[in-house]
């Protein structure tokens, strides 16, 4: 059968949740199995988010092979539990670097290269050979921006186009909001949204409502009446307190059925088990049995969205635990001033989080050395894992003046270095050491081991810096355990504490975490963390927790 698809665009602005509304149409059809995949169009000009600042534009989040994208991606995947690629990322730069790079080589000889047909042709392009070969039944295109945008303008019209040859179903996202002052909710901005979609020549097929109180009839029926749509298409999403709840709240007010038929998929029964298991994490999430306190320590924390794949695991494993996590965001700047046992009093676990430059840098230090002197459970994500390592040096291994090459070029026991093949490359897009990179654990008896039981692992990387081995017997040799490095033995990926939980990675466990497959490191860092709150190990685990990610 041909791939159908659906298109999901935004009015009004932005902010409103297209991400999570994609995410959730595509679990609704993954409940029943049927083969769904996402592509999601952004229309800055950059070639990728790599080169973004996380606290403008949110977490750059990266895939198995190198891809550098929007963090909607993320989303994506944890909902999915599925592992996806970068051509499935289409941005303005993407494209326009390809259409020159054509109009040069001399592919449009004779013409003047134009935005319709040449680049909407190109999008199309795109997507249909997506569609052929990644062989989905069903193909979720989220548009980035909103209507009425000059960026995403030619991506509409690609999608109008797409939509005389194929299947396509148009869902927009948009705002109804209510005035305290005359206590209704307003739909006048939804109708005014619709005509802006109608002058693009697109006719929704379905009004996904973002609300602040659960949609009333008379705004429902008004915004059908409008927009010539079955009140059953205007759909809300529930104003729901974790993002995890939104697919079900579509399928109570059915929007699976009315899509699958639409979509004139083939019939299938619902997968009963993914289901109940969906259904079953959330209630734990919902109503947990306990709750813990954990600080994450960072230098974007302004914006949580930088940080969102970290938060998301924390919920994943908190669900597999049956445990709440309540998360306390540290600005690292504010542990500078020495103040740590205020701030981080109470708490049952520390993280520190990736992170660029010098900013914050010796706030997040004095955290992790507040955990491993007071046995707090500690886990360090690339940044952090540098960080514990320095830490380490200063004051156990009493290398003053430890630090990293990142923050200080001229120090004195540089314990982390710039990568030997980081030092010819002046580019800065895409040339981190990225993506997925195989790892093996040494020994047994290590957290490390004890987390992901098995000798070879996979993580996901990003960055330029790394353990400088030169201070690595100097370190081991004060206690500090190296349990994990690359098959080659060459670069360290994992360190740890001996005495206390204390774990650091040089790669990036919280991409690969699924609510339905949280990551494993996540999961005994939790574990710890109930451990220090209600001093028992953990023992209820769901069976199904630390099950093998499938793909
Ligand atoms: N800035 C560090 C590096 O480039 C860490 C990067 C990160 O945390 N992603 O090595």
């Amino acid at each position: 059968m041909p791939t159908k698809f659906i298109v999901i665009l935004g009015s009004l602005m932005s902010g409103l949740g297209k991400g999570i509304a994609s995410s959730s149409i595509m679990k609704i059809l993954d409940f029943y199995d049927y083969k769904v995949l996402p592509v999601k169009f952004d229309g800055y000009l950059n070639y990728d988010c790599g080169t973004m600042n996380p606290f403008r534009h949110g977490e750059v989040f990266v895939f198995d092979d190198k891809s550098e994208v929007d963090m909607d991606f993320g989303m994506y995947e944890r909902f999915l539990d599925k592992s996806l690629t970068g051509e499935n990322s289409i941005t303005g730069g993407k494209l326009f670097s390809k259409i020159i790079q054509k109009e040069r080589k001399g592919d449009f000889l004779g013409r003047d290269v134009q935005i319709i047909p040449h680049l909407t042709d190109m999008i199309i392009e795109n997507v249909m050979n997506i569609a052929e070969t990644q062989k989905p039944e069903v193909l979720v295109i989220e548009v980035g921006g909103t209507v009425g945008d000059i960026e995403n303008g030619y991506f509409i019209e690609a999608m109008r186009q797409l939509s005389l040859k194929e299947k396509v179903v148009f869902v927009d996202v948009t705002y109804v909001p209510k005035l305290s002052a005359v206590g209704e909710q307003k739909t006048k901005p939804t109708q005014l949204a619709y005509r802006a979609m109608m002058q693009s020549g697109i006719h929704p097929d379905y009004i996904l409502c973002r609300c602040e109180e659960p949609l009333e009839d008379e705004a429902r029926n008004k915004i059908a009446l409008f927009t010539s749509l079955n009140p059953e298409r205007v759909i809300d999403d529930g104003t729901l307190s974790t993002l995890y709840s939104i697919p079900l709240h579509f399928m109570k007010q059915k929007l699976d059925t009315m899509l699958i038929e639409q979509l004139q998929l083939e019939n299938k029964n619902i997968n009963k088990g993914k289901l109940d298991d969906w259904k079953a994490r959330l209630e734990r999430t919902l109503n947990p049995a306990k709750r813990v306190r954990v600080a994450v320590v960072g230098k974007y924390i302004k914006l949580h969205d930088s940080y969102i794949s970290v938060k998301e695991s924390l919920v994943h494993a908190g669900a597999a635990h049956n445990t709440g996590i309540d998360i306390k965001w540290v600005e690292s700047e504010l542990l500078e001033k020495g103040d740590a046992n205020k701030e981080l009093e109470g708490i049952d676990g520390i993280i520190v989080p990736g992170g660029f430059g010098k900013r914050g840098i010796e706030g997040m230090i004095n955290a992790i050395q507040y955990a491993r002197e007071k046995h707090i459970p500690y886990m360090g994500l690339c940044l952090g894992m540098q960080l514990m390592a320095i830490e380490f040096a200063r004051n156990v291994c009493k290398l003053d003046g430890a630090s990293s090459s990142e923050f200080d070029p001229d120090a004195k026991h540089k314990v982390i270095d710039i990568m030997e093949e980081q030092k010819s490359i002046n580019e800065k897009g895409g040339t981190m050491r990225l993506g997925a990179w195989e790892c093996k654990l040494h020994g047994t008896d290590t957290i490390a081991y004890k987390a992901y039981k098995k000798e070879q692992i996979s993580e996901r990387h990003r960055h330029r810096y790394e353990f400088n081995n030169q201070y690595k017997d100097r370190m081991t040799d004060n206690g500090l355990i190296v349990s994990g490095t690359t098959t080659d033995g060459k670069l360290v990926e994992f360190i740890e504490w001996k005495n206390s939980f204390g774990i650091g990675t040089q790669a990036h466990p919280e991409l690969k975490s699924r609510f339905c497959a949280p990551a494993p490191l996540f999961l005994s860092f939790v574990d710890a963390a109930i451990t220090k709150h209600y001093g028992v190990m953990e023992e209820n685990i769901s069976t199904t927790s630390s099950k093998e990610r499938t793909q």
